[in-house]
Parts: structure tokens; sequence; C-alpha cells
């Protein structure tokens, strides 16, 4: 895909996110994403984020403080 910032080419590769959690931080590593090769900006396709708001909704339940989970291998 074409970066919208800065018009550099974005290729699909993984990157790791840290997510604010109201009760600590959430590290989801290996996320899909699309990375652009000029400024490095990162963007997250719609069924990645789909998932992602169900890692994140799990991990609110539990009350995590700080969690490392892996995209690939998360249930
Ligand atoms: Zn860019």
């Amino acid at each position: 895909m074409k970066c919208p910032t800065c018009s550099g080419i974005a290729k699909r590769g993984v990157t790791n996110l840290p997510i604010e959690l109201e009760t600590g931080l959430l590290y989801v590593k290996h996320v899909p994403a699309d990375i652009c090769e000029q400024c490095d900006e990162v963007f997250i396709p719609d069924d990645v984020a789909a998932r992602l708001e169900e890692i994140v909704a799990v991990a609110r339940k539990q009350k995590v403080e700080i969690e490392v989970v892996d995209y690939q291998g998360a249930a």
C-alpha cells in the first residue's frame, strides 16, 4: 500500500504494539502491519485491529497490570 503520510511504500511486516489499559499496559508482539519503508509509519489492517480489540477486551477483563502477549499465539 501507499503511505498516506509521505507517499512512500508501506510493506507488510510485523510490529510490537504497547497498548495502554486503564489498569496497566498490554504489550502485543508480532502484530501484522503495513510499515512504511520511508517514514516508519505503522498501519494496522482492519482485520488485525478487530483481533487486537478482542485481545484488549480479554486483558481488560483480567485487569492486567503488565502483560506481554504474542499476537500469533493469543487465543
Ligand atoms: Zn511514510
